[in-house]
């Protein structure tokens, strides 16, 4: 039996990786964050106090990184970083690292060898035109800009005591602006891709429609 890969992309904050993390669980995949990986990177850059513009520093330090994933957590040279990689200066930062050509280059391939001999669900901005354009079932999950800011913000006032909704708001805008308009790999809705927007809807009733839809393809999961 051939590997399986489901595709999930969209933009920042859509509820992508609630869904594939669900989705895996149910069906028994391993669930991969392709995001987490850039925002490891991002991190790196950050504590080596490297400039963020500077693609021949950034693409050296890519270069000489360890990235890898253990039972669902993400390691950077060999150190555990899942609290560390959702801080807001890796917010802040990620787009314009992700934006460098040879950083996806690398990325990319790290990314096929993590799934690699297993049935895997993957969320990201290009897994469904770019890592994987053969993958089995390929989503593109949406939802209003207002409404990933609101749970972004419910998110971030669960581990901080403030948060600024306008601001968070503005940094979802930001980061999909750059996301959708680099020239290397954009964020992008793959043209076989079934796009399900989430606004308003639950949890439960968006993974209720992702499975419908992969029963209604006919295809074997
Ligand atoms: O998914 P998440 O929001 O954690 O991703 C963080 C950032 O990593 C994105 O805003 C994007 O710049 C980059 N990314 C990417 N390609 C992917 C996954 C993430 O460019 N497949």
């Amino acid at each position: 039996m051939n590997n399986k890969v489901i595709a999930i992309d969209g933009p920042a904050g859509a509820g992508k990786s609630t869904i594939a993390r669900k989705l895996a669980k149910l069906l028994n995949y391993t669930y991969i964050d392709s995001g987490a990986m850039y925002r490891a990177l991002t991190l790196k850059v950050l504590l080596q106090d490297a400039d963020v513009q500077d693609q021949d520093a950034v693409v050296r330090i890519a270069a000489e990184t360890d990235i890898d994933f253990h039972h669902n957590s993400i390691f950077l040279d060999g150190r555990n970083v899942d609290q560390e990689i959702r801080e807001e200066g890796i917010n802040r930062n990620v787009s314009c690292i992700a934006a460098v050509p040879e950083v996806r280059r690398i990325m990319v391939e790290l990314q096929r060898k993590a799934s690699k001999g297993k049935n895997v669900v993957m969320d990201g901005r290009d897994v469904g035109t770019v890592i994987f354009p053969n993958a089995s079932f390929k989503f593109f999950i949406t939802a209003s800009v207002e409404e990933r800011a609101l749970r972004r913000y419910a998110e971030t006032l669960e581990k901080n005591s403030q948060a600024d909704l306008e601001d968070i708001k503005l940094q979802i805008e930001q980061r999909d602006n750059v996301d959708s308009t680099r020239v290397d790999s954009p964020l992008r809705m793959a043209e076989d891709a079934t796009c399900i927007d989430t606004t308003g809807k639950t949890v439960e009733q968006v993974l209720e429609e992702v499975i419908k839809s992969m029963n209604l393809m006919g295809g074997e999961y």
